[in-house]
This record gives structure tokens, C-alpha cells and sequence, in this order.
């Protein structure tokens, strides 16, 4: 799989230099990229930033550098093309200079935005140093650049981080696997200007996507958390296939508690089921486990459950927790008082 991160802090995806992404990258399962958005800037002081219109507090992120970066991911070959090295990049961490972009005819077409009618500048700190209005570097940002456009299918996807987008899951993270390339922009102020996302999606199936519902400062952090969900459901990325199967949320419910040595450990034990040694009872404790956890912390996830995938010791375990389990769906029934919060007692 093919990963290209556009950020203006690449240092912060370096991260993913580690553990079991970075081998994927070392052993190339993930060839993953980082592009500093500021090497697509014309202007002196690679400024990436303006004043909102409409007033406001904060800054904006220019549209013209983000074009420019997201069309030389689209004309640069996919998987397997050789990054040069950068002196100071990291090994794994490829930040892709200018230098190395295909280069881009252009077409003169708009005249410069008007600045002077830009709403006043907000006092919120922004992380572009103070520019000359309209500077002749500024005036040929708005060119375009002529840029192949595929059949919608066969385009990358482009995940826009945002805290307005959907809301990043499990399910998602298996849906973007299976792609041949994403493309992740890390959004950074107040965001970017809304027309680079109406603009790319000539060229991209473009998905704002949510970490949560809070707000970060830039969309680094999600990315990170986003690569390595979805990184680690491409084959062969985690050693033992078989982990992937059990895990929270990979059969809509949260996994089982789990333990290891020493079985008795200050004075806590273990269920005793698990040193039985009889796998058949051990699976039925943890799907037990699972439901039961799942009512407890997760409950829109029990609610959710589809009946045809509820066995006769499920819909037994689900009645003790207070659900019926009709044909089409479950519901909560009356709940028999403190049953969903009890565990199962543990032998010391
Ligand atoms: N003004 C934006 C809003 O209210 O929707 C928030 C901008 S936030 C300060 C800056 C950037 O952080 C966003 O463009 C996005 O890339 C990233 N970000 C913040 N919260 C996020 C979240 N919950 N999920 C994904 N990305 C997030």
C-alpha cells in the first residue's frame, strides 16, 4: 500500500519510523511518505496561511500550496518509486523535497485574490511569520496546473482529518485497507479553505474523517492514529494474523479481559476456566467476557448487534445482562438489578 501525508510538521509522523509500522515500511508492505506542505509555496517565506473571510478568529490554510502538493502526488508514479535522500530525513521517514516533484506545467488563468478585502487579522497565534500583501509570488498562486483526471474509482483516497468529518472506526480502517493509496492532509489553524476539497475531488475520493469528538490542534495526530489502524490490517503487517481476529470491535464487541503469569498476582487470581485447558469452555468464558464487558462499558455496540450472528448461548448470556433478542434486533429488556456490572468471579 501506497501512504502520502502532507503535513508542516512532517517531524511529527516520525513516529511511524517504529514498532510494527516501521517494519512494514523496512520490509516494504507500506511505502509511506511525508511531504512538507511549505515545499509547495512560492512565496519567500512559505507561508501557508491567511486571514479568514468573513472575520473570525484564526487562520486559514491557502488553498494554491495544498493543489500544488496534492497534484504532484497524483502525477508521481505509485508503489516503488525510489525517494531521494534527504540529508537530514530520517531513514524511514521519506520527506519528499520540490525538488523531487514532477513538475507541473501552468496556465495562467484567475488574477491574484484580493487581499485588502480579507477579513482583519485575528489574535490567535499562527505559525506563518508576517508577509507582504501581494507579492509577486503571490500573484501567480492562483494558476492551475492541467492534471490527469482518472475514472472515480481508480482515484487515491484523500482523508482530510477533521472534527467535522465521520467518525474514524474499525469498520473504516478495513474499508482503507483494502486501497492501493491513501492520501492524508493535515489540516492545521482553523483548517483548510473549503475549495481545495470541492478541487480534489476531480482527482481523489475525497473522506473528512473524525478522530472523535474533540478538537486537536492539526491533524498529525489523527494521521498517526489512522496509519497504524489501518497499516496494521494490511496482510503481513501483523506477525500472527489470528490477533487481528479476536480484537475489540473486530466482531462488533469489545475483546475479553486478558491475563498472563503468574496466575496469582498479588493476591489476584485468574478464571479458573482459563487453566482448564479445554478450549471449548475457554471460548465460551470469553465471548461471555465480551458481551459482558460490552454491556457494561459499550452498550450502543450490544444494541447494534445483528441477531443472525447470536448464538443459543449468546441470547442466554445477553438475557442475564437485561436484553431480549428479537428476530430483527436486540433491546434492552428490564434489567435484572446489578447483573450487568458483575464479573465473573476469579479463583486467587
Ligand atoms: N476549526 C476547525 C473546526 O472547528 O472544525 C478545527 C480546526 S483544528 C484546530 C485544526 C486541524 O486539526 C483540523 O483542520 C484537523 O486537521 C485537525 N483536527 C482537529 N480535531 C480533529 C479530530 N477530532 N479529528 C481529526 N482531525 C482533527
Amino acid at each position: 500500500m501506497r501512504i502520502d501525508v502532507v503535513s508542516i510538521f512532517p517531524e511529527y509522523l516520525a513516529a511511524l519510523d517504529l514498532s510494527l509500522i516501521g517494519k512494514a515500511r523496512q520490509d516494504g508492505l507500506l511505502q509511506l511518505k511525508v511531504h512538507d506542505l511549505r515545499d509547495f509555496t512560492t512565496d519567500r517565506h512559505r507561508t501557508v496561511d491567511d486571514t479568514p473571510y468573513g472575520g473570525g478568529a484564526g487562520m486559514v490554510m491557502k488553498p494554491e500550496p495544498w493543489a500544488q502538493a496534492l497534484e504532484s502526488l497524483v502525477a508521481t508514479p505509485a508503489v516503488g518509486t525510489p525517494a531521494v535522500d534527504q540529508g537530514n530525513a530520517s531513514p524511514v521517514v521519506d520527506q519528499v523535497s520540490a525538488s523531487e516533484r514532477v513538475e507541473t506545467q501552468t496556465a495562467p488563468t484567475t488574477p491574484a485574490v484580493d487581499r485588502a478585502s480579507a477579513s482583519p487579522v485575528s489574535d490567535k497565534v499562527s505559525d506563518s511569520p508576517v508577509v507582504d500583501q501581494v507579492s509577486a509570488s503571490e500573484r501567480v498562486e492562483t494558476q492551475t496546473a492541467p492534471t490527469r483526471v482518472q475514472p472515480a474509482a481508480a482515484r487515491p483516497i484523500l482523508i482530510v482529518p477533521s472534527p467535522a468529518g465521520e467518525v474514524f472506526n474499525q469498520a473504516l480502517a478495513y474499508e482503507l485497507a483494502t486501497e492501493d493509496h491513501l492520501v492524508f492532509a493535515c489540516g492545521r489553524y482553523e483548517g483548510i479553505d473549503e475549495r481545495v476539497l470541492e478541487w480534489a475531488a476531480e482527482h481523489f475520493r475525497v473522506r473528512p474523517v473524525s478522530l472523535g469528538d474533540y478538537v486537536l490542534n492539526g491533524g498529525e495526530v489523527a494521521v498517526l492514529a489512522m496509519v497504524e489502524a489501518v497499516g496494521r490490517l494490511v496482510p503481513g503487517v501483523v506477525g500472527n494474523p489470528e490477533s487481528l481476529v479476536e480484537e475489540s470491535h473486530s466482531d462488533g464487541l469489545l475483546e475479553y479481559p486478558v491475563y498472563t503469569k503468574p496466575s496469582d498476582w498479588r493476591g489476584r487470581g485468574i478464571p479458573e476456566v482459563l487453566l482448564s485447558g479445554n478450549h471449548a469452555k475457554i471460548a465460551r468464558h470469553r465471548r461471555d467476557e465480551q458481551l459482558r464487558r460490552t454491556a457494561e462499558r459499550r452498550p450502543d455496540l450490544i444494541l447494534a448487534l445483528d441477531p443472525e450472528t447470536l448464538d443459543k448461548a449468546d441470547r442466554a448470556t445477553l438475557g442475564t445482562l437485561g436484553y431480549a433478542i428479537t428476530p430483527t434486533q436486540v433491546l434492552p429488556a428490564t434489567p435484572k438489578s446489578g447483573v450487568a456490572a458483575e464479573a465473573t468471579p476469579h479463583t486467587p
